[in-house]
């Protein structure tokens, strides 16, 4: 593999600022300093109900996403995690602006995104790309994997000569570790891990400040996610990307973010620092999804079974009060009365909680960090 085949992102003039230096996950001294790359303020988006063909008329509205506030740092990752249906990649496409948010506010490297249209939103989408859930849908099976990869070139009128695409499409295959001899081939010729890296590939060749992973390793073989993980970090490492990893299973996020957002029904529950929320997860609805997490060990068919039970309520019509109180073994009247806000319990990190954990429930629950 060549040492750095894909211009470097920052390496022209005037693109000096686009990149933190050697960045990526674990350069947890950068996330945090200057101003945030994404700011997100109390974001809402709601879908409407209707019923009616020719008369249609509103009967109502799924909260996929109720008022969430968070940051993403320059050159950090950022995990958000929830079950399916909890409002992630919604959020995801609302900072990317694929939807048009209900209220609130998205700003951009300190410019307001929120209403921008035309032109100038095709230009701060270019900053910010994403890598799908499903590598197989997510290509074009008409194209071939040369065009897929070139295609942000002609969206932006980047790489005009056909000679100058392919040379940046072969050296982004490299970078991947794809094959560029395989410029020509359909993405039906390759493996899911394969067409993942050329969704990848993809997101990459317009040099994005911000990257957002949806869900990217879900619909691989377990054996194929460690690499395409590997290959996030590495790129990461590589250019300084500011990365939201998104995911349903914490132990998928564990190794790869600086900070976890935990969201449940459209509203975040828990956000903080990788190590405080892995090590002491304080929102009953956190300490569920870590208990969960499979552990390779002889003695865990005696652990308790995890705390969390049922389904997860409609977002068309979630529960009052604090959404989780349906499905918490901690509820108590105030649940259901009270919405709790998120707030500091300590570490960096903050829950919706009223009650929040202890270590003692924690590791009655089997969580294995907790100490
Ligand atoms: Fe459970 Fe009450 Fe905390 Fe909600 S506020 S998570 S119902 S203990």
């Amino acid at each position: 593999m060549r040492a750095d085949p894909v211009e470097q992102p920052g390496s022209s003039a005037g693109e000096g600022d686009r990149r933190a230096p050697a960045a990526g996950a674990h350069a947890r001294g950068l996330a945090g300093a200057g101003e945030p790359l994404v700011q997100v303020r109390d974001l809402v988006k709601h879908f409407p109900l209707t019923r009616g063909i020719v008369m249609q008329r509103r009967i109502g509205a799924v909260r996929a996403v109720d008022g969430v506030s968070f940051d993403v740092h320059r050159g950090e990752t950022l995990g958000l995690v929830g079950e399916t249906g909890c409002g992630k990649s919604t959020t995801a496409k609302l900072i990317m602006r694929l939807l048009d948010p209900t209220a609130g506010e998205v700003r951009f490297d300190g410019r307001d995104i929120t209403r921008l249209r035309g032109a100038r939103l095709k230009a701060v989408r270019r900053e910010m790309q994403i890598v799908f859930q499903d590598p197989y849908s997510s290509l074009n099976p008409r194209k071939t994997v040369g065009s897929i990869i070139a295609e942000p070139y002609a969206i932006h009128s980047l790489k005009r000569s056909k000679g100058e695409r392919k040379r940046a499409v072969q050296a982004l295959m490299e970078t991947v570790g794809l094959n560029p001899e395989h410029y020509n081939r359909y993405p039906h010729e390759f493996s899911g891990g394969q067409r993942q890296r050329i969704g990848v590939a993809r997101a990459l060749a317009v040099k994005p400040k911000l990257l957002i992973a949806d869900e990217p390793v879900s619909a691989l073989d377990v054996s194929i996610q460690a690499q395409v993980l590997n290959l996030l970090s590495e790129m990461q490492r590589r250019f300084g990307l500011t990365l939201v990893f998104i995911a349903h299973d914490l132990s998928v996020v564990r190794h790869m973010c600086d900070r976890v957002a935990v969201m449940y029904l459209g509203k975040i529950v828990e956000i903080g620092p990788a190590e405080a929320i892995y090590d002491f997860p304080r929102h009953p609805y956190t300490g569920a999804l870590l208990s969960a997490v499979p552990v390779a060990d002889p003695t865990a068919s005696r652990r308790p079974r995890p705390l969390l039970s049922g389904d997860l309520p409609s977002p068309a019509n979630p529960p009052e009060a604090c959404r989780f109180h349906t499905r918490c073994p901690k509820a108590q009247e105030r649940c259901a009365l009270e919405e709790p806000p998120l707030e500091d319990k300590g570490r960096g990190a903050r829950a919706a909680c009223h009650f929040p954990l202890t270590r003692e429930e924690l590791a009655a629950i089997g969580v294995r960090s907790a100490r």
